[in-house]
């Protein structure tokens, strides 16, 4: 699946998210190996046992993509480990670590390219927008961490296209159109502008039109988040939507 990654285009464009996040963090890919990383299927040595680093309270075992494997790929075991003493958040700070569990990867949401890569949280919707709205040239992986509770990183898939490209929110992979979810984003923010940002997935009420119509002197957000509400695109929008009297997101 994946070799050297000095081996050329092909090699960058079969990586998992998992091996682009260890070249990111470790500036370079492990040797090719014989064995299919449990978590991920990169291609891995016998270094990382799956019964040492898959712990018994692990709950997602149908959705690994090797379930066979005694192996796991090291981008894999940071990504489920306690995480690196310092790292780099989306706005350019460098977090640093204060006690043993609060760097662990799985509780950060994740922008990755292929030479570095940048940790998340709520306080980075602004920053994580951007970043989706206008990506680099791919190779790149974004993850969204909603609960910080699950191991995303393997779930996720490499974006080979800047227009059209997956996301991963929580666990659940959204096909992103750029120009989609720009509108939707839109229609978004001027109805949690009203509402607010946790009422644009609830169900329908009168209280919420009123509250459109009191703030909009209108209805017509509303109506327009209509188009979104029960999309995958909709659902995304929702999440990374300006908070209700804050200009720059959350
Ligand atoms: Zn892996």
């Amino acid at each position: 699946m994946s070799g050297n990654i000095n081996n050329g285009k092909n090699v960058m464009q079969n990586l998992t998210p998992s091996e682009l996040f260890y070249i990111a963090g470790m500036g370079k890919l492990p040797n090719p190996a014989p064995h299919r990383c449990y978590y991920c299927g990169a291609s891995c040595d016998d270094s990382f046992r799956t019964k040492d680093y898959v712990q018994e309270t692990f709950t997602n075992r149908d959705v690994v993509l090797f379930p066979g494997s005694q192996f796991c790929c090291p981008g894999c075991v940071e990504a489920a480990g306690a995480g690196p003493d310092e790292m780099e958040m989306l706005d350019g700070t460098i977090r640093v670590r204060e006690n043993l569990r609060g760097m662990q990867p799985r509780m950060y949401s994740w922008i990755i390219t292929k030479g570095r890569r940048w940790a998340a949280t709520k306080a980075h919707i602004a920053q994580l927008r951007e970043f989706i709205l206008n990506p680099p040239e791919p190779p790149f992986c974004v993850v969204l961490a909603d609960s910080g509770q699950k191991q995303l990183l393997f779930r996720a898939a490499v974006a080979h296209d800047r227009d059209r490209f997956p996301v991963l929110l929580e666990d659940h992979r959204i096909m992103v159109d750029r120009v989609e979810l720009s509108r939707a984003l839109e229609a978004a923010d001027l109805l949690a502008e009203a509402i607010g940002k946790p009422a644009l997935l609830v169900p329908l009420t009168m209280s919420l039109w009123i509250s459109c119509q009191e703030h909009h002197g209108t209805t017509d957000p509303m109506e327009a988040w209509g188009e979104w509400r029960n999309t995958e695109t909709g659902k995304l929008a929702a999440w990374l939507a300006k908070t209700k009297g804050k200009t720059d997101g959350n």
